[in-house]
């Protein structure tokens, strides 16, 4: 399993494309495939041989890696007639990079041991700019040999790669760490808006709330004004970045999670709804610290033409 040299890689949207690319610069040789015919040329200019389809990219594959949208995507990725389970090599590494529900990826991780697969959630935080320069954060779920096996495929795209525990822990900590982003960010968003109705000039509250104990990642990291940090994408008119969509989908996920496992997340609840209100009214492709218009109350919705 150590002597891991070509990966398939399927799913090269804002986030594989560059995760790809990260591993052909880690010296793998990588077969890329999407259902895209631009991502898929990206992807060959980058290096990737661009595979005609699921079978072509994992046949001679020892490990195949994928970042798709949702739960669906995965299961048919995986497991239909055509998917990788039919036609990948006995015994290859699969690592699931996509954030789905916890139950979808125990679902596909038990499809996949069933069948003589060695499998891993491994789900990501860091967005696009960390997808490109290999400095993502990957939280993995499966068992000590599984993870140990996936470390050296997910090092060149990672800062980190870190064990949550079995099958589909890492979506767990996936989806409470997400959680928690999307309530401090809604929590950021109105801590400015109060304070600029309060008449404080927002870099002095900045300069202050990032030195008190109100410091948090989505006021120093990513902060949801203009200017205080050059990179957020407030300074480019919200464009994502991480879209409220996204977050949506993520947040939604927690909420399910906690109706399964019977636990309280009020404020997990208010800030799906309060998401599901910003995409409502045309928000869901802006950056998710755009809602912060919503919340003052001057959101325009981007011209989609
Ligand atoms: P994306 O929509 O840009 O990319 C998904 C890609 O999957 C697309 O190129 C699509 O064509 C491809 N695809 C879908 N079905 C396919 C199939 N059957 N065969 C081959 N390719 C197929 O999405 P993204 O932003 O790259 O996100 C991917 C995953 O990463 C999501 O689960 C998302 O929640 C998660 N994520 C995203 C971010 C972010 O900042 N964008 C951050 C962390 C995690």
């Amino acid at each position: 399993m150590s002597n891991i040299q070509n990966i398939a890689f399927i799913g090269l949207g804002n986030m594989g494309g560059p995760m790809a690319l990260n591993l052909v610069a880690g010296g793998f040789e990588v077969a890329a495939f999407d259902l895209s015919a631009e991502a898929l040329q990206i992807a060959k200019a980058g290096g990737c041989r661009a595979a005609t389809s699921i079978a072509d990219a994992v046949a001679g594959a020892d490990a195949v890696v994928t970042m798709l949208p949702a739960g669906t995507h995965v299961l048919g990725v995986y497991g239909a007639d055509d998917g990788v389970f039919a036609h990948a090599k006995a015994g290859v590494l699969l690592c699931d990079c996509s954030t789905i529900d916890v139950g979808t990826a125990r679902d596909v991780a038990a499809q996949a041991a069933k069948q003589g697969f060695v499998m891993v959630d491994s789900p990501v935080s860091g967005g696009v700019a960390a997808a490109q320069a290999g400095s993502l954060t990957f939280m993995v779920g499966g068992e000590e040999a599984a993870f140990r096996a996936a470390q050296p495929v997910l090092e060149p795209m990672a800062k980190a790669v870190i064990h949550a525990g079995d099958a589909g822990a890492g979506q767990a900590a996936k989806i409470c760490n997400n959680m928690l982003l999307g309530i401090s960010m809604i929590g950021t968003c109105e801590a400015f808006v109060l304070a600029e109705k309060l008449g404080l000039d927002p870099q002095r509250f900045f300069d202050i709330a990032a030195k008190a104990s109100g410091q948090n990642w989505s006021l120093t990291s990513y902060c949801p004004v203009p200017g205080p940090v050059p990179t957020a994408p407030s300074n480019r008119g919200y464009a994502p970045g991480f879209t409220a969509a996204m977050m949506l989908k993520d947040l939604r996920l927690a909420a399910q999670a906690a109706k399964d496992g019977n636990a309280s997340t009020p404020l997990g609840a208010e800030a799906a709804a309060l998401y599901a209100r910003f995409d409502d009214v045309g928000g869901g492709s802006v950056d998710f610290s755009g809602i912060i218009q919503m919340l003052r109350g001057d959101f325009t919705a981007p011209d989609e033409g």
